[in-house]
């Protein structure tokens, strides 16, 4: 059975644990660092939150590098909203940097206060129409094209999900709606 570990350290990660485990796969919390190098994930979700605390509870916890090495060294993975931000090399709008795995340039808080959460239904690449929850929501201003980052939604023009070998990110939350289409997407790359 596969198993995935849902970084738990801030945010919303026990609703990807419910919809993983609806899938019928095998999910676990990551916690501190021993969960993960000894829990055997094979593939981690970093769920929506605030990117600024997951960011540094990760430094805190001494997580950081070990999970930029998994990331590098291939294991599947899906950041959501926050997790987007954590996975991007380039913040247009912060100086801030996180993991920076991937060759994507991320905006915060993108669609500002007034549009601060929003639902709507756009199409995914390989999926189809799908529910979109966004909530204080970042967007995809740019990919890397050279680097083979493949664009998988946009929304009124803005880039809202795309994956690059084994990272797979979302700007809004698949794991608040009843649609399981994106996590077991997600699962089927495992
Ligand atoms: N606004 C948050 C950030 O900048 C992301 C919001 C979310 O994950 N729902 O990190």
């Amino acid at each position: 059975m596969k198993r995935v570990g849902i970084l738990a350290v801030q945010g919303a990660f026990a609703e990807h644990k419910i919809v993983i485990e609806q899938l019928g796969a095998e999910a676990f919390e990551i916690r501190q660092k021993a969960d993960l190098t000894e829990q055997g994930a094979d593939a981690i979700i970093l769920p929506g939150g605030e990117s600024t605390v997951i960011g540094k509870l990760l430094k805190e916890l001494d997580m950081f590098d070990k999970l930029q090495r998994m990331i590098l060294e291939g294991i599947p993975l899906m950041g959501t909203c926050a997790g987007l931000i954590l996975l991007a090399k380039e913040i247009s709008n912060d100086d801030s940097r996180y993991l920076g795995t991937m060759d994507i340039t991320a905006k915060r808080n993108a669609y500002g206060r007034q549009l601060g959460s929003f639902h709507t239904k756009g199409m995914f690449k390989g999926i189809g129409e799908i529910p979109m929850t966004f909530i204080r929501a970042p967007y995809i201003e740019s990919v890397a094209d050279q680097e083979g980052v493949e664009v998988l939604a946009k929304v009124d023009g803005n880039i809202v999900a795309a994956r690059q070998k084994n990272m797979l990110v979302t700007a809004f939350h698949p794991e608040l709606s009843q649609d399981l289409r994106v996590h077991q997407f997600f699962l089927e790359q495992i």
